[in-house]
């Protein structure tokens, strides 16, 4: 692919650093982050290398890692990162930008009565936290 301002400067990247605080930029990729998480064995991508399509602007491929979901939000790559970067609050952004789209809203008319009668309902809470 050739890079380019338009395609590393997208408007979904400039949405990201929006709803996470952090400046992409400032990665340079040193690696301690992926160095000190516990889940990459789990992971597609290591923690830095999700940073990395970021900054390149390729959102999408970061949307679709199994890396993003890996993540248990332990904040040991934040407290690594010698420039100040969370990567906890990229992944918990990445996460969130998945799952605002419309159609993976929940719509309480489409939940089966059966199902309401034995959910508990912190977990139908927690569904329409993330799924609205
Ligand atoms: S520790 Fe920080 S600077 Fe180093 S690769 Fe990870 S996010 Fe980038
Ligand atoms: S917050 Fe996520 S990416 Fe960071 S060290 Fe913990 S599990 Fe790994």
């Amino acid at each position: 692919m050739k890079l380019s301002r338009e395609v590393i400067h997208t408007e979904d990247k400039r949405k990201l650093q929006d709803i996470s605080g952090e400046e992409i930029l400032s990665c340079y990729q040193c690696g301690k982050c992926s160095a000190g998480c516990a889940m990459t064995s789990a992971m597609d991508l290591l923690p830095h290398q999700v940073i990395r399509l970021l900054q390149l602007g390729q959102v999408q491929e970061a949307l679709d890692s199994k890396t993003i979901w890996v993540c248990a939000s332990c904040l040991a790559c934040s407290a690594r990162c010698p420039r100040g970067m969370s990567l906890a609050n990229v992944m918990e952004s990445l996460r969130s930008t998945f799952l605002r789209p419309g159609d993976r809203c929940l719509n309480p008319a489409e939940i089966p009565y059966e199902l309401l009668e034995i959910v508990p309902e912190q977990a139908l809470v927690a569904a329409f936290r993330k799924y609205t």
